[in-house]
């Protein structure tokens, strides 16, 4: 086997980071399986038998029904024993940072995180993103991870491809961690990372009153609304609407930035987004460079007037 990916559940259906991680897979080349874990392993693998993979390994034993750290890095443990693939490669979620350095220090595999490109070597983004580092390895076997929309989940290459069950040996004593509920789950409606349309606020609101601008713009255009860290930092909004490094991964089909910047740790969380709408008063800021479509102007200006203009 050349290569693996390990597939994340993203409550019953395959998460987007995971198709991700199949394109850029098939861009490497060579023969691409896919293992999925858990309860819904096999829901999991239906979804890819559309795909141009050698074939998906399903595990489902009772110690890793839902995600835990413990149970799933023994299992992938396991299969890179059984198969030794080359090359293991998963999207780099919050899921992939908490159990994958366990699997490259069970195996002595190095471990090659949040990758960028593979175009002449493995390349990741250092010192806050102000430079890219290039590494190329001969080692015989090693563990990837990728960016969110380093790969778009469009470019994955269809054919077919079978499932095949795999029979893990687990000793309850390995497992010690429980994980909760998935924090979404408990935080209510909103499901930033499934939603179509989003409205994003950040500083630039300038004040909490404002922020309701957003919230009523995001209202007429049946979008849900996700903010920056410092928004949420200050307490304009709540904890579970943050997009980037340390909130949520968002791929809409219109991310309507409003006053954000565009730092890097907020991007890595939204450049997926299909387009890209800023409005921000700065004409050098970063946002820009990313922006499909961009406004330089003031956005409590602009927005009361989007508004008007979409209910009428
Ligand atoms: C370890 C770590 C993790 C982090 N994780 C995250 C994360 O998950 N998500 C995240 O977002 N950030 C994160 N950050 C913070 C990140 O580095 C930035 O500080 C943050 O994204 C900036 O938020 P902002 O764009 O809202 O604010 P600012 O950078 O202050 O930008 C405000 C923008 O609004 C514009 N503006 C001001 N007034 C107006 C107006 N009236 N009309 C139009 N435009 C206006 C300005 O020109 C400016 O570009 C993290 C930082 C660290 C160190």
């Amino acid at each position: 086997m050349d290569i693996l990916v390990v597939l994340e559940d993203n409550r019953g259906t395959l998460h987007r980071m995971s198709k991700e991680a199949i394109a850029g897979a098939q861009q490497i080349g060579g023969s691409v399986s896919a293992l999925a874990i858990g309860a819904n392993a096999d829901a999991l693998a239906t979804e890819l038998f559309t795909l141009d993979l050698t074939e998906v390994i399903t595990v489902n034993h009772e110690l890793v029904s839902s995600y835990n750290a413990d149970g799933y890095a023994e299992v992938v443990r396991q299969v890179i024993d059984s198969e030794s693939p080359k090359t293991v490669i998963a999207g780099h979620s919050y899921q992939t940072r908490d159990f994958m350095p366990r699997v490259s220090a069970k195996l002595d595999i190095p471990f090659i995180p949040d990758i960028i490109s593979i175009e002449g070597g493995y390349t990741k983004q250092v010192l806050n993103a102000k430079l890219n580092a290039t590494v190329n390895t001969n080692v015989d076997q090693i563990i990837l991870s990728f960016q969110s929309a380093a790969f778009s989940d469009e470019s994955v290459v269809s054919g077919s491809c079978s499932a095949r069950s795999f029979e893990v040996n687990l000793d309850p004593s390995l497992v010690r961690a429980e994980s909760e509920e998935p924090f979404q789950e408990s935080t209510g409606d909103v499901d930033l990372e499934s939603a179509e349309l989003i409205v994003s606020v950040g500083r630039g609101m300038e004040k909490e009153e404002n922020v309701s601008l957003a919230f009523d713009l995001a209202k007429v255009l049946g979008a849900e609304v996700s903010a920056s860290r410092p928004v949420v930092d200050s307490g304009w909004v709540e904890p579970f609407r943050q997009v980037g490094s340390s909130g949520h991964n968002v791929a809409p089909k219109l991310y309507f930035s409003l006053g954000i910047s565009g730092a890097i740790q907020h991007v890595v969380g939204m450049k997926g987004s299909k387009n890209i709408l800023a409005i921000n008063k700065d004409p050098e800021a970063p946002i820009f460079e990313i922006a499909d479509y961009a406004v330089v102007g003031d956005v409590l200006e602009i927005v009361p007037k989007l508004i008007e203009a979409l209910q009428s």
